[in-house]
């Protein structure tokens, strides 16, 4: 088979250097009048599972070009950017990857961002989302850095399903050891997202609901989303959530939930009987964009203002440019002034096309889901 590179950053830009110097005042809205206050930040682009719906082995194989130690933005750096962010108006940090355990002594940056605290004083919700095979050695660690709480991605408890979906070898069990160490540790509370696939895992709905029902993690559902070009996405691949709930009450009666804050990307239900919630995250029937506060840093320093973006804006350049903290917060504070991005309600549309052409989107592994 012929070996594919996705271009995953051809045309981020450096940010210009504005004649209006704009500083931090905690609060910054888009041209929809969003405001930012959520950061996630890409660790690392690598990654030991293959998932066919994020790192598909016949594109990232042991000849796909990841970046080299040098292009990775320093743990000074990030901290650097993320206190810039904070004085913005983040209140939320999520590390993510590819697999962000991965990265070398993640703890020390963790230590770093747990110091720091909003500008009226509260410590940062600081979370990291895992695919969970490394969590069982790792979860007391992390929370003794100042972790507060983790999310683990399993698609299936099936373990022949599982192993064929992550194309790594890795078995369930492992993830399940990884929840049960990340609990012990108290990083909680613990999310479970699994991403379903009409045809593929959608009969795991109902063990894995049975599985984490009354065990104190919180399962959510995500409906599989074209982010990327390299996993073939397909309309007749998505299970609506409304069919995933409707799977679920089938066996476990539920009741719906408020949400916990306008931000909150999943809708939630509870089970009626007491024992736990569930979630689910709709980004393809019932997009969430209108209250979509994320930016997104990649591992090697551009920021992008949506998950289906197909160009970053280059803060490592700044950075590394010598760039002092007003001018790096400002160009930050342009940069989000002028967003107008909302992919998910536009999908499918030409207006979509021309916000984020499919052809260039960014990879998933590149700057965390
Ligand atoms: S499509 Fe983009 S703007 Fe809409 S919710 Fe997702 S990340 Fe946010």
């Amino acid at each position: 088979m012929q070996r594919r590179i996705i271009p995953v950053a051809d045309f981020s830009a450096i940010p210009a250097t504005p004649a209006v110097t704009l500083a931090p005042s905690g609060v910054l809205a888009d041209t929809l009048a969003r405001p930012l206050r959520d950061l996630r930040i890409s660790v690392t682009d690598r990654c030991n599972f293959r998932c066919v719906y994020c790192m598909p082995r016949a594109v990232f194989d042991k000849d796909y070009p990841f970046l080299p130690h040098a292009s990775l933005l320093s743990f000074e750096e990030i901290e650097r950017l993320a206190r810039l962010f904070v004085a913005h108006g983040v209140e939320k940090i999520r590390l993510t990857g590819g697999e962000p355990l991965l990265r070398k002594n993640l703890e020390h940056l963790i230590e770093r961002l747990a110091m720091m605290t909003t500008p009226d004083g509260r410590p940062l919700d600081l979370t990291l989302t895992t695919n969970g095979s490394l969590l069982a050695r790792k979860a007391r660690a992390l929370k003794d850095a100042g972790l507060t709480r983790v999310t683990v991605s399993l698609d299936a408890l099936d373990d022949a399903l599982f192993q064929r979906m992550n194309d790594a070898g890795y078995s369930a069990a492992n993830v399940l050891e990884g929840i049960a160490a990340a609990q012990a540790a108290g990083l909680e509370p613990i999310k479970v997202n699994m991403v379903v696939k009409r045809g593929t895992n959608d009969g795991e709905i109902v063990p894995m609901a049975r599985h984490f029902k009354g065990s104190g993690a919180i399962l959510r559902f995500i409906e599989y989303m074209d982010v990327g070009t390299s996993n073939g996405w397909n309309m007749a691949e998505v299970l609506p959530s409304a069919d995933v709930v409707a799977r679920v009450a089938e066996h476990f009666p539920l009741v719906p939930l408020e949400a916990h804050s306008a931000a909150e990307t999943a809708q939630r239900w509870s089970y009626a009987d007491g024992s736990g919630e569930i979630g689910v995250i709709s980004s393809v029937t019932r997009a969430f964009c209108g209250s979509c506060t994320r930016a997104r840093l990649s591992t090697e320093g551009k920021l992008y203002l949506c998950l289906f973006a197909s160009s970053g804006h280059d803060l490592r350049a700044l950075l590394r440019n010598g760039a002092s903290d007003a001018d790096i917060a400002s160009a930050v504070a342009h940069i989000w002034q002028a967003r107008g991005d909302r992919y998910s309600q536009l999908r499918g549309s030409a207006a979509a096309e021309a916000q984020e052409p499919g052809a260039h989107r960014v990879e998933m592994s590149y700057i965390g889901g």
